[in-house]
């Protein structure tokens, strides 16, 4: 079977309370191939009463659910590991077709996707509460870490099987039920994970439901879901948090990126450009997390540049289904229209494009890797999140410079510093306003180790065992011996 012929044949429905719904006369949402920019499907678009189903199925699962043992849920979620990792060259074929992403890259999010699952089943078995004592004569205090109910859980298009597994990894772990939606762009694999998924949780457990932000707002709107959580646009997140407001339910929020990138006069500069070359591009630069604000002191700009730009132009742009190729095509016509309005409306400023900057002329929606230098601190291109293969290089005079640059965006997801010595990474450790601060490395999240943003990068942590608490509720309970 073709990797087209794949996403062709895949049939697109909502998977809710153990059952497949077609959706057919439902309104529907194209599914477009980026390498070629042909539509080769379509899915339902859930109305706000299959969503209603979908909560009322979780809802009703969740009386059982609950009570589960950690060594329990960890079970049901080890056979999903196991399941996904059968089904792992499918999987990274049809997530490869869907987003654009190179074979190689989809190929390497498997494992990861994998390990993630494993990780939150034995995580959960761990977790303990800090020990409690008799704060009042004759009682004796507790916490109990519950689950919230039916959560809801919303997901992108840069990233969609990862991301889903990010959410239910630790929303199912915790003893929560969840109504999982993916972008109305990449919904394949999370329908994928909910056939691997079918014959494995109890009904209602785990459901899907597709559509665009008005599934989306559903979710949000309905009363019985407990807390969403979102990973999108930090325009969206704002719309969810003025949305949940009205119920008063909990928001989590792993939104927009716009990561600097610190290049100091003592950094090991072919190491950096290396890493630096994939790193800016990874994923097309649709990252949140992507290195595109490199921030470079004075004295070692010119050989940076010069580096960076030989090693930029020997990455492989290409067809995503080539095993060869480092970067594919963004995912749709719209996104590219936005990065190309970024660099249009650049023309009228200083900014001077050194690589890329021009459609690439074959179908698809491919861009150049592009680089651009000369650029003010307060133009668009640095202050707001491009989600493309575009970079900007800053020059700066001194590390004061290069902290009042780094943090003088509203985003705060990640940043990270290119140094030998201790000195600057005890200093920018600490300074740096984000959430993720790698020092001589960038882009690696690790299971273990929680992920989440500051400002207008939302708040909430993902991955890590902060993330099982983000998915809970705790309980005091106070116990008095009566005679
Ligand atoms: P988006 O906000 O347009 O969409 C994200 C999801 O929200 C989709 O499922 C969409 O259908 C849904 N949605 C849209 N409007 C909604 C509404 N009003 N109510 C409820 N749901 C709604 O984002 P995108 O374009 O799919 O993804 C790109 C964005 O995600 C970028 O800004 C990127 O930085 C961010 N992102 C953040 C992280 C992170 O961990 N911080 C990771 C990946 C992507």
């Amino acid at each position: 079977m073709t990797a087209e012929a794949t996403l062709t044949d895949m049939q697109l429905q909502h998977f809710v309370n153990g059952q497949w719904l077609d959706g057919q006369r439902a309104e529907s949402f194209p599914l477009i191939d980026p390498s070629n920019g042909k539509e080769v499907s379509r899915g339902p678009i859930a109305s706000p009463a299959v969503v209603d189903r979908a909560v009322a199925a979780a809802r009703e699962a969740f009386a059982e659910w609950r009570l589960t043992t950690p060594k329990e849920r960890a079970q049901y979620l080890l056979k999903l590991a196991d399941k996904v990792e059968e089904a792992s060259d499918e999987l990274a074929l049809l997530e490869s077709r869907n987003v654009g992403k190179p074979i190689a890259n989809a190929q390497e999010e498997l494992p990861l996707i994998v390990d993630l699952i494993r990780f939150y089943a034995g995580a959960v078995r761990v977790s303990e509460g800090t020990a409690t004592a008799e704060y009042e004569r004759g009682s004796t205090s507790l916490v109990l870490r519950q689950p919230i109910g039916v959560v809801g859980l919303i997901t992108p298009w840069n990233y969609p099987l990862l991301e889903a597994v990010w959410k239910i990894g630790p929303a199912l772990a915790a003893g929560n039920t969840v109504v999982l939606k993916p972008s109305e762009m990449t919904p394949v694999t999370t329908v994928m994970l909910a056939r691997l998924a079918e014959d494995i949780f109890p009904a209602g457990v785990f459901n899907v439901v597709l559509g665009d932000g008005s599934t989306g707002a559903a979710i949000v709107n309905h009363p019985d879901i407990g807390l969403v959580s979102l990973t999108g646009d930090t325009g969206t997140g704002k719309k969810i948090a003025t949305g949940a407001a009205d119920s008063l339910k909990r928001v989590h929020l792993e939104l927009g990126g716009k990561a600097p990138v610190l290049v100091f006069d003592d950094a090991n500069l072919d190491h950096t450009a290396d890493q630096l070359s994939l790193a800016a591009f990874a994923n097309s630069g649709q990252d949140c997390t992507a290195a595109c604000r490199i921030i470079v002191h004075e004295k070692v700009y010119d050989a940076f540049l010069e580096k960076f730009l030989n090693r930029v132009g020997n990455v492989v742009v290409g067809d995503p289904a080539d095993s060869a190729t480092q970067i594919g095509p963004v995912v749709s016509e719209r996104q590219l229209d936005r990065v190309l309005g970024f660099l249009d409306r650049a023309k009228t400023t200083p900014a001077r494009v050194r690589a890329g900057g021009q459609r690439l002329d074959r179908p698809g929606f491919f861009l150049p890797l592009t680089v651009i230098t000369d650029v003010d601190q307060d133009s668009e291109l640095v202050q707001k999140e491009v989600f493309g293969p575009v970079v900007t290089i800053q020059k700066a005079t001194s590390d004061d410079e290069m902290l009042r640059f780094a943090n003088g965006v509203p985003y705060g997801l990640s940043a990270s510093v290119w140094t030998s010595s201790l000195k600057r990474t005890m200093r920018f450790m600490r300074d740096l306003n984000f959430g993720t601060v790698w020092i001589n490395g960038h882009l690696t999240t690790v299971p273990e180790m929680p992920f989440g943003g500051f400002g207008e990068s939302g708040y909430g942590k993902e991955l890590s065992s902060h993330s099982i608490d983000e998915y809970s509720q705790v309980k005091h309970v106070m116990i008095t011996s009566i005679d």
